[in-house]
């Protein structure tokens, strides 16, 4: 096989080696700050996040090496530099140089060199293309470090400083700009629901003044998967629900939160609470996806500054709920099923049994994954992750483990509840030419209704 520094060649599960063409190795920038302004930025940021919980977590690092086997990049490359811990390094310097209790000895003796525009560079990828934000080594630290929540607020000061992944970045600011990360517009969205109602024969309310349920969605269903706005409609109306869908305010994803500008991710949540608050509804349930639940359930009302007038599910907690009180009902699904914990629903959001209640009263064979529930490993496409290019080597890497996982369940069926999960999936599938479908359990449930 003829050797080009650009191609790659992960393995597939049989061991065959696949090609995939990888850009050259590259730090992107945005803005034309100089050097120094970048790194002004960053540590002005990294300064005004360090509150009292960051720096207690800071602090308390016994060095243990725990978190190393929770993360799947250490796990499957046993690269050092993918240590979970390790990926916080610059923040840590700029603490102690700036923000500690010691900060002034440090700066007066350098005993902490101040961090460089190359470090922060470099460190693009470790918090970006290299950590998926999913908590798994949060979960196993046994100090209680949430490592997760300190690369969420280090992306904010790598934002400030113009230094996010490119891709990543353009989504973000799309999303800003127009509403939408992937040309989800309201006129799009709409054209899409007059022709999905038209086409599967379902009512879906759109604008009304007065709901109890606002409904929200996210563009990768709207643009990838349309049949999760068919299955929502099926759903609702099959509960006789006053809903409504809402132009001003229907996009969950939230891209502003992944790329680490604290404005946007405000704003389009934002749009949501305006728009729940003008129609006075009661719920607000969000879509099939992970990064959508952290967001609005557990960010919403700080991002309110008040708690929200509303109560908030996720769409497989709002199935569970009706499917538990008996005023939804399907048909047994005589298959067996494995589930895909996403994590930012199960291990970040806390709403792990209610998928499995859902698919108890779908009667399915459920074969759990080893491990499953909080422990469930990434599938490597969340936290902005799957729209980084020039990490997909890393991601399908990573991605063997979920192959693994779904293999050994020996299940007939795959299913999990988010979207971008689900098209991680997907995109692994093509990529490794494998024979395991990844299916949504909303529409698992709407395809089974009984009326
Ligand atoms: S598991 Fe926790 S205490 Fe141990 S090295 Fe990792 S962050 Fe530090
Ligand atoms: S949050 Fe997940 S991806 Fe990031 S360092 Fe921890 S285990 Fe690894």
């Amino acid at each position: 096989m003829s050797s080009d520094i650009n191609t790659v060649h992960p393995l597939d599960t049989e061991g065959t080696r696949l090609s995939i063409k990888k850009p050259a190795l590259r730090y992107d920038r945005q803005g034309d700050m100089s050097d120094g302004q970048r790194v002004e930025a960053a540590m002005r940021t990294f300064v005004r996040e360090f509150g009292a919980t960051s720096a207690i977590y800071l602090e308390s690092c016994i060095h243990c090496g725990m978190c190393a086997e929770a993360c799947h990049y250490y796990v499957q490359t046993n690269d050092p530099r993918y240590t979970p811990v390790r990926k916080l390094e610059p923040f840590k310097q700029a603490y102690k140089r700036e923000a500690g209790p010691f900060a002034f000895f440090y700066r007066l003796f350098n005993l902490k060199p101040r961090v460089t525009v190359d470090e922060l560079q470099k460190w693009q990828e470790l918090i970006y293309d290299s950590c998926t934000m999913c908590g798994r080594c949060t979960l196993i630290c046994p100090m209680g470090i949430d490592i997760a929540r300190l690369v969420g607020q280090a992306r904010h000061g790598m934002f400030q400083a113009g230094l996010v992944p490119h891709e990543l970045w353009a989504v973000a600011e799309r999303a800003e700009r127009e509403g939408s990360p992937l040309g989800a517009t309201p006129k799009v969205f709409k054209d899409r629901i007059d022709w999905l109602s038209d086409e599967n024969a379902v009512e879906i309310p759109v604008d009304r003044d007065v709901a109890d349920i606002l409904v929200t969605m996210s563009s990768i269903e709207i643009m990838k998967y349309p049949q999760a706005i068919v299955a929502t409609a099926r759903v609702l109306n099959a509960l006789g629900e006053k809903w409504t869908i809402r132009l001003d305010g229907y996009e969950a994803t939230n891209f502003g939160m992944l790329s680490g500008n604290s404005q946007w991710q405000k704003d389009l949540s934002m749009k949501m609470i305006d728009a729940a608050v003008k129609c006075k509804a009661k719920l607000l349930i969000l879509p099939e996806c992970g990064h959508a639940y952290g967001a609005m359930r557990w960010d919403g009302a700080n991002v309110y500054g008040k708690p929200l007038p509303f109560e908030v599910l996720h769409i497989s907690e709002f199935l569970a709920r009706n499917l538990g009180n008996g005023r939804l009902k399907v048909k047994n699904v005589p298959k067996s099923v494995t589930f895909h914990d996403p994590c930012q629903i199960a291990r970040r959001g806390g709403a792990t049994q209610a998928p499995r209640q859902v698919l108890g009263k779908l009667g399915v064979d459920l074969h759990e994954m080893t491990p499953s529930g909080d422990g469930n490993w990434c599938c490597g496409g969340g936290g902005g992750v799957v729209t980084i290019h020039r990490a997909d080597e890393l991601r399908y890497k990573v991605f063997q483990i979920k192959m693994k996982q779904v293999d050994d369940s020996g299940a007939e069926m795959l299913v999990m509840s988010c979207s971008n999960c689900r098209q991680t999936f997907d995109d692994g599938q093509a990529h490794f030419k494998w024979d395991k479908t990844a299916h949504s359990l909303l529409e698992l449930v709407a395809d089974n209704l009984v009326q």
